[in-house]
């Protein structure tokens, strides 16, 4: 056995593009009619599990949920909260989509060190870490810090 194996932040290419081809076959499952914007995900645990996610939209159109969350969700609901490696994949040419805001939150909840492989169609790709796309994010150790006591007379 190589040495790497053991090797938990070892992010080979050939593992980057085994999870980028997992998000865009994520993709294919989208649930999107109303905004026909196709989004995969597909988020590697410590475990070395793929867990995949696509975006699903709702008649009620602020109920969807994006693809990274729908990804994280399902693994967190079967066990999974360590990741080594989330890709993401879109329809979009020329252009490295990032996460949305409340998608970043989610995903800074299971920790700052893994990375975000934003794809492209033609698979090429850019890699950001968590702390890229959320400094200073908030987590929670700031629901730890010490606060001021307060009553409600004040
Ligand atoms: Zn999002």
């Amino acid at each position: 056995m190589e040495a790497a194996q053991n090797d938990s932040n070892n992010l080979t290419p050939e593992v980057i593009k085994k999870l980028i081809e997992s998000a865009h076959e994520a993709k294919k499952k989208s649930h999107s009619p109303y905004s026909n914007f196709r989004v995969g995900a597909a988020i590697l645990t410590e475990e070395g599990k793929t867990i995949r996610g696509c975006n699903v939209e709702n008649a009620s159109y602020t109920l969807g949920l994006c693809a990274e969350r729908v990804a994280i969700f399902k693994a967190v609901s079967d066990g999974y909260t360590n990741f080594k490696a989330l890709a993401i994949a879109c329809d979009v040419k020329d252009a490295d989509l990032a996460p949305c805001g409340a998608c970043r939150q989610i995903m800074h909840e299971f920790g700052g060190e893994y990375k975000v492989i934003l794809s492209r169609t033609d698979f090429t790709y850019r890699t950001m870490t968590m702390k890229e796309l959320l400094p200073m994010g908030f987590g929670q150790q700031d629901l730890k810090r010490p606060r001021m006591n307060y009553n409600n007379n004040n």
